[in-house]
Parts: C-alpha cells; structure tokens; sequence
C-alpha cells in the first residue's frame, strides 16, 4: 500500500449527484446532518451487532456520535465522529465514489431533469422579474425529491466545500483518509487513527441562512438540528461545549488576576428515548401526552393513545394518537397529514399520508420499522406491501379502540364523535375499510330526542316483523322530523334515522346494508309495511281507493307533468295530504341540490306524487270533479299540492309567485 495519495475519479452518477448537491437551491441544506448521524448511528449498529459473535473487534468504550465545531485558522469546521465498525480502505473507495444503492440511483437521475428545468429558467433570456418567478419553482421541485429520498453522505457537499474522512475498521490496524473537494476526484491515502470508527470533517461553506444554510458552528443550530432529525437515534449524540470561567475563592468573589479556565464538556443533545419501541406498560400516561404534544404541536394531552408492535419477518412499532381537539385545516384540501415514519430511529419522512387512509387524517404519531429502506420515495411507499399493511393495522386497531369507548364510555365517545365524526363518515366510502367505519357511526333517531345512536343498537330495537333499517335525509333534525315521509314508520313504531348532515347524503348511498338489514330512505319506492297478512290488506284497500279515484289521479298527472312522472296513492301519509318520494335508485333530491352547488351538473329528476288516501282533500278534489271534471280550480288544486310537498320536504318551489297567488285566490274565495 503506498503511503502517497492516491487520486480516483467519482463514477459518473456519483459526479452528477455531488453537481446536484453542490449548485443545489434545497432550503433544508440541515439534512446533511440527520444522513451523517444516521450513517454513524448504522456503523455502529454493525459494530454492535458484529462484536455479537467476535467481541475482540471492539474496545470498550462506549458507543456513540461525537460533534464538535471550530473555527481557527483552517477556516469554520464541523466534525462528526463514531466508533463504529469503521471502513477498510477498498470499501471507502467503493462506498464513497460511486453510487450503490438503487434509490439514490433514481434520485440522481431525476434530480437532474429537475436541475436542467431550473437550469433552462435561469438561462432563458427573460426580464429578470420572471427569472426569480421561475427559479424557486425548480428549486421546490428539487426539494421535494431530496425531501423523499434521504441522498446519504454526498449531502454534506450542500454545506461543505471539501470534506475529508478519516476512518479505520474494526478488527484492522490501518486507517485511511479520504479528501474531496467535490470536483469530480476523491483522494485516499493510509493514515494512523486510534481507534476503530469514523471521523468527518466539513470545511464548511459560508452559512447563508436565507439560502437554507445555516452556522453550524454555532451551537444552538447543531442541537435544533440534532433535535430535530435524530432525537430518538439509540446512541448519544453529544456535543462539545466550551465555556471561560473565572477562578473564584471561597466567598465566589473573582480572584484578581487569575487567568480565566477554558471547561470543555460534552453534553448529549438527543434524548435517545424511543418511546414507541418500549412496553407500553413501561411508559407513563404523561410521558405519552409530552410526546404527543412533540409530534402534534399540540398543548394538550391526546385523547387516545394507541400503541402496537409487529415483531417477525416484517418488524415495525407504531404509536398512534388521536388528538383531543380537531385541527382548523381539516376540511382544506391541500392540508398536509400524516405520521412520521422512521427506519430504525432516523426520521424519513415527517409527514407520511401513505400510512393513514385520508378519514384517518387526523391521527398523529410515528411509524418506525427497521426493515424499510431509508430511501423512499414516494413511489416506492405508496405501492410496498409493508407500508400496505401498516396501515391497515393501524386502521383495525383505531376502529377498534374507538369502538371500544363507544361501549364503555358514550360521553367520551360523542365528545370525540363531535370534533370527527364527520371525517370519520368520510370513511364509508373506503370500500377497504366500510365495515371497520360502520360501527362508528353515531346518528339521530326518532327513538331519542336527545342522544344518537349506533347502527347496531337500532337493529336491536328494531320489531321482528320490521325489515329494514329506515332513515331520511334533511338539513336538520327539525326538518327530518317534520317529514310527511316517516308518518307512516312512526305510526307503525318503526324508528327513523335523522341523517341531518350535508356529507350524510353521500354516504347513505354507500351503506346499502348492515347487520344484513337494507338500509332504506323512506322517501323512496313504495312502502310496505307490517306482517304479510297486513301488508296484503293494505295493498288490496289502496288498489281499490285508486280505482275508485283513477280518472281524478290521472287529471292531477296531466296537470302536473312538467314536475312529476306519476301521481298514486300513498300509504306512507298518516296526517300529511301529499309528499313526494323517488324510485330506489333515485337520487334524493338534497343530494341533487349537493351536486348543483359543487358546480355539477345533474339532470332533474322528475319524482312520483304521493296522495293522503285517507285525506279529506282527496274527497273534497273527487267531488269537484264528479260536479265537473272541467272546473279550472281542480288545477289549482293540483298545484297547491305538489307545492305543499315540496314546502314540507325543504326543497324549493318551481315559481313561488304562483303559489303565492293561489293560496290568496284560495282564501279569499
Ligand atoms: P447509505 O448510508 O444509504 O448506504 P451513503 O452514501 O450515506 O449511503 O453511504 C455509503 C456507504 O458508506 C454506507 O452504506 C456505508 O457502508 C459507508 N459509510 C458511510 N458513512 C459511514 C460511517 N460513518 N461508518 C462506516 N461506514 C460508513
């Protein structure tokens, strides 16, 4: 080996990646600092691991992550250092000169075609106000590639102008260093070093806080930094801190002349608890609520803490909070959600939404599995298998824990049902997770002016004779029961639902059943009700009314015929003389309204009249017409009742003004 430099040229990826990072607009230039620790904190998981079987490879100092700055003569230096497993001198040539791993592969690639964007913005030869337009937008494009992937040890080139290595491997007695300036060529040479492990030196580039890149030889952005991205690594990150103190005598006075003393000290900067990776019997409600209170940005402690391992081929620890109050951006479409994810102690993605279901969105936590890569791309997560079911545990085990409190704790449960009940009715249109949602779901009922209830307890309640679960959508409880359409459902002591909510509408077509009973609108179809023997009767006792009145109903139909397809009597009316009501498949006419408002376009509906068979109306209306089935009043009529059906469902009349009138000509005649 010889003991002169030896000078190598970068492989043409690594080359393109250093370019990238050196000419890089990234704002979060601190990164460089969470890949350095996280390669340090891996050298040593190797070491530990390795000394397993072979303790002679280690000595017995304790594992850990040194940082230290200074700033003589050589210029402003950041050192970060381990003792680890170190690297012999061909694996630094092969780990810090090419590109190995795949990811990084891609990255390099795609962050080129960002830079060539953001390159052609800058050279295009514009007024420089579209310039400055037109260059962050490629720059926000390069972030988020370096934000997805994690791009390893070539960051530190985003903060440093040459970087040597020195590092000497466990079990070997040469050490070898490594000196670049990021210009295409590395060079390596046999040094001494102690010990075994790693040490990096940045020759930092001037900071430059408002392009991303801070001091860090200034204390407090190496333990924000440190705090930010690696708290929970396992082994202690510490810092040197130095301070001047002058000698006092014993009273604390100053001693005149004595010379100040420089104390140096090492004071551990992360916390190095993983507190999703211990037995939840081990960890306190409140050291819970504070590190809830650290990854939400929240004040107050969460309202349910849910905490769950998965141990074997694929190993990972969630912890899952569920936040006492609802964020304002909840219902913003472009709000960021999601948990942290980690890989093995090292944050990689802050907000990962490709772990939660967006009706789940308001959950807070950490995902940490030591088998996913550190790389991931947004891509590579989206379609994993693991993260797949990541999330559908997470999904059962929050359903689960929330339908757990709905038994043992409604107080509590409406508390929470409140502030999400609404996202969480979101979740009926996840086909993957509908039934886990179902049992959630709390609604008004006409068996309780006060308190909602669950689909299950109305099953319970429900007749044996009755075969549906019957429900009517409106925008209020006041206007759902003021429904001519449930008259017939009270009447028979069947229970109604009260779907009172906007997003209610939506999801009423998603139940189509539970517990193997249909979910029905009462507004819909046509309505029979009781034992078979009853219903018959029924039947036969409406046919005959609607024979006897067939040619008075088919003069009201042709009256109406711009507004309704049929006009037949009913037997869901009780006291009401006349509603309107779809076919099943309809859609209800508040949901019609839902589309419109959002810019929609739906075809109208026409829906079917429903008379009172039992009103005096209907025997009044026969009698002006067995007088004269020409009398223009008839049509009068005819109008008043299909208004009056409108009026009392909540929805608009066609022309008001004519209403309006009729009622007046009515009253005064
Ligand atoms: P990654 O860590 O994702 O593999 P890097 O580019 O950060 O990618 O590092 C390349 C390789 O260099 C690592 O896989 C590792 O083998 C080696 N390496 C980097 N830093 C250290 C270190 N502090 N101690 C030992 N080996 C290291």
């Amino acid at each position: 080996m010889s003991a002169q430099p030896e000078v190598f040229q970068f492989k043409s990826e690594a080359r393109q990646l250093l370019d990238l990072m050196i000419h890089s607009l990234y704002s979060n230039k601190e990164i460089f600092l969470r890949e350095l620790i996280s390669n340090s904190s891996d050298a040593l998981d190797k070491l530990r691991f390795e000394a397993l079987t072979n303790p002679g490879l280690r000595d017995d100092s304790p594992l850990k992550i040194k940082l230290w700055a200074e700033t003589g003569d050589e210029g402003r230096r950041l050192h970060i250092e381990d003792n680890g497993i170190g690297m012999s001198r061909d694996e630094v040539i092969a780990n810090l000169g090419t590109i190995a791993r795949s990811g990084t592969k891609e990255f390099a690639a795609r962050m080129a075609e960002a830079r060539d964007a953001e390159g052609e913005a800058a050279e295009a030869p514009e007024p420089a106000e579209a310039e400055a337009a037109e260059a962050p937008a490629a720059g926000a494009d390069v972030e988020s590639l370096i934000g997805q992937f994690g791009v390893g040890f070539y960051s530190s080139f985003m903060a440093a102008d040459r970087v040597v290595v020195v590092t000497r491997k466990a079990g070997e007695e040469q050490a070898t260093r490594w000196i670049s300036t990021g210009d295409g060529t590395f060079s390596v040479e046999d040094v001494q070093r102690d010990t075994h492990g790693t040490t990096i030196t940045l020759h930092l580039r001037e900071a430059d806080p408002d392009n991303g890149l801070q001091d860090f030889t200034a204390e407090w952005v190496v333990r924000q930094t440190v705090k930010k991205y690696s708290d929970f690594v396992q082994y202690p990150i510490e810092l040197r801190t130095e301070r001047t103190e002058t000698p006092t005598d014993d009273d604390g006075e100053e001693i005149e002349g004595a010379e100040a003393e420089t104390i140096v000290e090492w004071q551990t900067l992360n916390s190095m608890k993983a507190i999703w990776s211990r037995n939840k019997s081990d960890v306190s409600d409140e050291e819970y609520a504070e590190f809830y209170k650290h990854v939400a940005g929240d004040w107050e402690a969460p309202f349910e803490t849910i905490a769950f391992k998965a141990e074997g081929m694929f190993a990972y620890q969630a912890l899952v909070f569920v936040p006492g109050r609802a964020p304002f951006d909840l219902f913003y479409r472009d709000q960021k959600w999601g948990l942290q994810l980690y890989v093995n102690r090292v944050l990689v993605k802050d907000k990962a939404d490709e772990l939660l279901p967006d009706w789940l969105r308001f959950l807070k936590g950490v995902v940490d599995s030591p088998d996913l890569s550190l790389n991931v791309s947004r891509e590579i997560l989206q379609n994993d298998r693991r993260v797949n079911s990541i999330k559908k545990k997470i999904v059962r085990k929050t359903c689960d824990t929330l339908e757990a409190i709905q038994k043992e704790d409604r107080a509590r449960y409406l508390g929470f049902w409140e502030k999400f009940g609404r996202v969480i009715k979101e979740g009926v249109t996840d086909f993957q997770s509908k039934d886990r949602v179902l049992p959630l779901l709390m609604f008004a009922s006409s068996a309780d002016d006060e308190n909602p209830t669950t689909l299950a307890e109305y099953v319970e309640r429900m007749p044996e004779e009755q075969e549906a679960i019957y429900y009517i959508t409106g925008d209020s409880r006041a206007a759902c029961e003021r429904s001519p359409h449930i008259e017939a459902f009270l009447d028979k002591g069947y229970e109604v639902l009260f779907l009172d909510e906007p997003i209610d509408e939506i999801i009423a077509g998603h139940i189509t059943e539970f517990e193997e009973k249909k979910l029905q609108s009462v507004g819909k179809g046509t309505v029979e009700l009781g034992t078979e023997e009853e219903r018959k009767l029924a039947e036969d006792a409406r046919k005959e009314k609607e024979e006897a009145h067939a040619s008075l109903l088919e003069l009201i139909q042709k009256t109406l015929d711009a507004h309704v397809k049929e006009v037949r009597l009913s037997s869901r009316l009780k006291s009401s003389p006349v509603c309107l009501v779809g076919e099943e498949f309809d859609m209800t006419p508040g949901l019609q309204r839902l589309l419109e408002q959002s810019g929609q376009a739906t075809e109208k509906q026409k829906r079917i009249l429903e008379l009172n068979p039992d009103h005096p109306i209907l025997g009044k209306m026969q009698g002006l017409f067995e007088a004269s089935a020409e009398d223009p009043v008839l049509a009068d009529y005819a109008h008043l009742l299909h208004g009056q059906a409108l009026i009392a469902e909540g929805s608009p009349l066609p022309d008001p003004a004519a209403f309006a009138k009729r009622v007046a000509e009515l009253m005064t005649r």
